[in-house]
């Protein structure tokens, strides 16, 4: 499809034109109150607009990148503010109430934080995720109030009556101004949905930093905003772009910091396109936990509770490896075929002789679970010792069996490590000061 075919597609469904922004349109849907169209421009701009260049087929890049990050996200079970592709160059939205702030969150220290913190290096790991606030101003004014600069950091703490605002360019001193709540939130309770807005950037980071991962780069930062639709929900809206975000591949930057550093239009546009096409592979794979048991007597309970909402991950099979053993190992075979990307945890009591049984012969993890240690512990001998060329694994307990196994699946499934990273991070410190 051509740009202009493209854009006259686009052009039927557009209603009124709602807000116009460096790099973006949005307009109401045609005959839908309820729905925006975005549409992505060819724009691309730098320190504010000081730096402006327009990129053949940047919008379609962009579009792309937004929808194919959306699409990943949605799928990962996040609230976002996406509701279809239309066509290369413009997605259908929920009409939010967009809040005016941007949401940075940081695993390694780049751009501005080593403005404010320039103790530190380049690339500084944090193990917990930093997650920072800007306010979004334009003119460096917010209502009444001149501004030093325009999308100050900002710091609000429960319960505080003012938003505390500071230069992002300069180490951390006293705020430049201390700004009511009551002159940025629409109603009182809008304080509630900083922990909200923290919690799910933090997902989506999480997500994406895997999704990045498997294509062999890093996602070191990245800025999102939120809005509430219609009904009052928070959703991860506007746009997720190679604007929006730094990834390092060889130490080099391949999103918009190679514009900001000066980089050659044709490098920029062959990375943005490079990276829309990276994008276009994120996926969730198709994964399975096989519960083996050697009996119905075996209970699987422990095992579901220890998923916690992603049950449908696993299935069982009750099958004894000592009576049946050519049907155990026939099975266990054309289940693999089925889902080769397979975790198999055995759950046998006494002689447990299909954990080792099964490791021997399959090429997957298979992690055993001795089902009567408890009541004789001399049973998890038959787990442990096991022969050469037999690589099974033995945990205890149910849950830590099943969370063994979730990270095993988790180093290739974006959905999977940010749930279990979610929950680790609460526990990560980092030990630099910031
Ligand atoms: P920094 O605060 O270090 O300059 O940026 C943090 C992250 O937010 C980076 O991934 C950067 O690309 C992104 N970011 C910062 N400001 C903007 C902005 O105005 N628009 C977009 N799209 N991304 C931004």
């Amino acid at each position: 499809m051509t740009d202009n075919e493209s854009l006259s597609k686009t052009k039927l469904s557009l209603g009124a034109l709602l807000t116009e922004g460096k790099t973006k349109w949005v307009y109401q849907r045609a005959g839908n109150n309820e729905q925006v169209i975005v549409v992505s421009k060819d724009d691309i701009t730098a320190g504010d607009g000081a730096k402006h260049d327009i990129i053949p087929n940047k919008g379609r890049i962009a579009n792309q990148t937004t929808c194919n990050n959306f699409r990943l996200l949605r799928a990962c079970g996040l609230a976002v503010g996406f509701i279809e592709q239309l066509d290369d160059l413009s997605f259908a939205a929920p009409n939010c109430r967009m809040l005016p702030y941007e949401v940075v969150v940081r695993r390694e220290a780049h751009g501005s934080f080593l403005k404010r913190s320039p103790h530190l290096s380049k690339g500084q790991l944090f193990p917990r995720l930093i997650v920072e606030l800007f306010l979004k101003t334009k003119g460096r004014r917010w209502k009444q109030h001149e501004l030093v600069c325009d999308d100050p950091l900002m710091t609000y703490s429960d319960g505080a009556e003012a938003l505390l605002l500071f230069h992002p360019g300069t180490p951390h001193a006293e705020p430049f101004l201390k700004l009511p709540v009551t002159e940025v939130f629409a109603h009182s309770t809008e304080s509630t949905l900083f922990a909200e807005m923290n919690r799910i950037a933090r997902h989506a980071f999480l997500v994406l930093e895997k999704a990045w991962q498997l294509e062999g780069q890093r996602l070191v930062d990245f800025k999102v905003e939120f809005g509430l639709d219609k009904q009052g929900h928070l959703l991860l809206a506007d746009v997720i772009d190679n604007d929006s975000w730094r990834v390092v591949e060889n130490d080099r930057y391949i999103d918009k910091q190679l514009y900001r550093d000066g980089g050659a239009i044709d490098d920029v546009v062959a990375s943005y396109r490079r990276v829309a096409d990276i994008t276009g592979r994120f996926r969730i794979p198709s994964q399975r936990i096989i519960l083996w048991r050697g009996s119905e007597s075996d209970s699987t309970d422990a095992f579901s509770r220890a998923l916690a909402g992603l049950d449908s991950l696993m299935v069982v099979v009750t099958r004894s490896a000592h009576k049946e053993p050519i049907a155990t190992a026939l099975l266990l075979q054309k289940m693999l075929q089925e889902v080769p990307d397979t975790v198999v945890v055995a759950y046998i009591g006494r002689s447990n002789g299909a954990g080792p049984t099964l490791a021997a012969n399959a090429m997957v993890p298979v992690i055993t679970v001795p089902a009567s240690a408890k009541e004789f512990p001399d049973d998890v001998w038959s787990s442990l010792r096991a022969p050469s060329k037999v690589p099974v694994l033995t945990v205890l307990e149910p849950a830590n069996a099943m969370l063994a196994a979730l990270q095993m699946l988790a180093c290739r499934n974006p959905l999977i490590y940010a749930r279990l990273r979610m929950e680790l991070e609460e526990r990560m410190v980092n030990t630099v000061q910031i």
